[in-house]
C-alpha cells in the first residue's frame, strides 16, 4: 500500500497545477505578481473597526444557518436600491464566500449526470464544482472576435435533454467581458425555452466601468429561475473575511441551508458583521476602490494595445485583462513561464481557464500604477525580443 492508496482514486494522479506553480514563485522581491486575483488593498479601516467592536460586544457565536438576520436585511435593501429587485429575506443565504454559495447551490439542484453549460474561458473552480456536485461540465466556446459574449446559436447546439443549468459570470473572470441587458434578456428567453436554471456569478458587480452592472435579478423571465452569487471579497477588498451570499427562490435557499448544516453550518459571525458594516458604508468606501481598479484597467488596456502582437478587449468590468498572445507563437503555458523566468512578471496562462483560454494570458491588475508600468515595460521588452528572434 503506497501513500497514494489512501487517497480517493479521483485524486491519485499528479496533475500540474498552474496556480500552484505560480504560487511557488511568490516571495522573490523583484517579481511583479499579476497572477492571483487578490487585490493589494486592505479592507477599509472603518469596516475593520466596526467588526472589532461587534466581536467585543459578543458577536462570536454561530449565527443562524442562513445568516445574521441584520446582514440578510441589509443585503435585501442593497438589492432593492441597486437593482430595484424585491428580494425577501427567505430568498437570501449568507455563505463563506461566493465559491461556497456556488457549490452548495450546485449540490441543491444537480442530479447525477445533469449537464451544466459554462461559457469557456471560465473561472477555474467551476469545473470541479460542477463535477463534485455530480454534474457534467459542458464547455461553451466564446471568442475574442465577439468580445467573449454569449453565442446563442452555439448554446442551442449544446443543449440536450440532460441540460439543467447554465452558469454565467459577468463581469467576467478571466475575459473582462460584461453582459448587457440585451444579452441577459436573450438568456432569459433561452432559459425559459429549455427550462434551465441560470446560475449567475456577479461577484464583480461593483467593478463595472462606463456602464452600470445589470443583474440577472432585473430580468423578469429569470427572476424565478436564477441563483445569483454575490460577494464582499472584491467589492470591498474583503477576500480574507470569506463572506458571500446566494439569492434564489426560497425553496432553493432552504435546501441549500439544509445541505450546509452538514458542511459548515453558518458563515463566520464576525465576518458577517464586517459585511454589514461594508453595506452601511458602501457609498463612502467603494468609490475609491472602484476608481483605482478602473484606472489600472484602462492603463493596462492602453499598454497592451500599444504593444505590437498583443490584443485585448476593452475593459468593461472586473480586475483582469485577458491578453491575446497568439501572434507570439508561444503557447500560453510557455509564454507565462518564460515571462516569469526571464522578466519576473507573473501572470496566469489562459489555458488554466479552459480550452478556449489557450493563446491568452490573464493579467490581474492587483498592483498600483507604478508597478503596473514596470510590469508592462517588461512585457513589452519580452515581446520585442521574441519578435527579433
Ligand atoms: N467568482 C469569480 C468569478 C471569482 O473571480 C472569484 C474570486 N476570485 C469568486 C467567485 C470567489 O469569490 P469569494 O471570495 O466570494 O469566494
Amino acid at each position: 500500500m503506497t501513500k497514494q492508496d489512501f487517497l480517493a482514486k479521483a485524486y491519485r494522479r499528479t496533475v500540474s497545477n498552474a496556480l500552484g506553480d505560480a504560487a511557488k514563485r511568490i516571495g522573490d522581491p523583484d517579481l511583479i505578481n499579476l497572477s492571483i486575483g487578490d487585490p493589494d488593498f486592505i479592507t477599509p479601516q472603518e469596516i475593520i473597526d466596526s467588526a472589532f467592536k461587534c466581536a467585543t460586544e459578543g458577536h462570536t457565536n454561530y449565527t443562524k444557518p442562513n445568516g445574521d438576520p441584520e446582514l440578510i436585511d441589509a443585503i435585501a435593501v442593497f438589492l432593492r436600491e441597486e437593482y430595484r429587485s424585491d428580494v425577501k429575506p427567505s430568498e437570501i443565504m449568507v455563505t463563506v464566500g461566493a465559491c461556497h454559495a456556488m457549490y452548495v447551490a450546485l449540490c441543491a439542484i444537480l442530479d447525477e449526470g445533469d449537464e451544466v453549460l459554462v461559457p469557456d474561458p471560465y473561472f477555474t473552480p467551476y469545473k470541479d464544482q460542477v463535477t463534485m456536485a455530480r454534474g457534467v461540465f459542458v464547455s461553451v466556446p466564446t471568442d475574442i472576435s465577439t468580445g467573449f459574449q454569449l453565442d446563442f446559436e452555439t448554446l442551442e447546439n449544446l443543449v440536450t435533454s440532460k441540460t439543467k443549468a447554465i452558469l454565467v459570470n459577468s463581469p467576467n473572470n478571466p475575459t473582462g467581458a460584461v453582459y448587457g441587458r440585451d444579452v441577459l434578456e436573450k438568456l432569459g428567453e433561452f432559459a425559459l425555452k429549455h427550462d434551465l436554471i441560470v446560475l449567475s456569478d456577479e461577484v464583480y458587480e461593483a467593478l463595472s466601468y462606463g456602464q452600470k452592472h445589470v443583474s440577472v435579478l432585473e430580468i423578469p423571465t429569470l427572476r424565478d429561475r436564477s441563483i445569483v452569487f454575490g460577494s464582499f471579497s472584491k467589492s470591498y477588498a474583503m477576500t480574507g473575511w470569506r463572506i458571500g451570499y446566494a439569492v434564489a427562490p426560497d425553496y432553493v435557499i432552504s435546501t441549500m441551508v439544509q445541505i450546509n448544516e452538514s458542511i459548515c453550518f453558518s458563515a463566520p459571525s464576525v465576518s458577517q458583521r464586517a459585511a454589514l458594516s461594508a453595506l452601511h458604508k458602501r457609498n463612502i468606501v467603494q468609490p475609491k476602490l472602484v476608481h483605482a481598479f478602473e484606472e489600472r484597467m484602462n492603463y493596462g488596456y492602453q499598454r497592451i494595445r500599444s504593444i505590437q502582437g498583443l490584443d485585448v478587449i476593452a475593459p468593461k468590468g472586473g480586475i483582469y485583462l485577458f491578453a491575446d498572445i497568439r501572434k507570439s507563437n508561444l503557447g500560453s503555458a510557455l509564454f507565462a513561464q518564460r515571462l516569469a523566468d526571464e522578466k519576473k512578471v507573473l501572470v496566469l496562462p489562459g489555458n488554466v481557464f479552459g480550452a478556449y483560454g489557450e493563446g491568452y494570458i490573464r493579467i490581474a491588475v492587483t498592483v498600483g500604477l507604478d508597478r503596473l508600468a514596470i510590469a508592462f515595460d517588461r512585457i513589452e521588452e519580452f515581446i520585442q525580443k521574441e519578435a527579433e528572434m
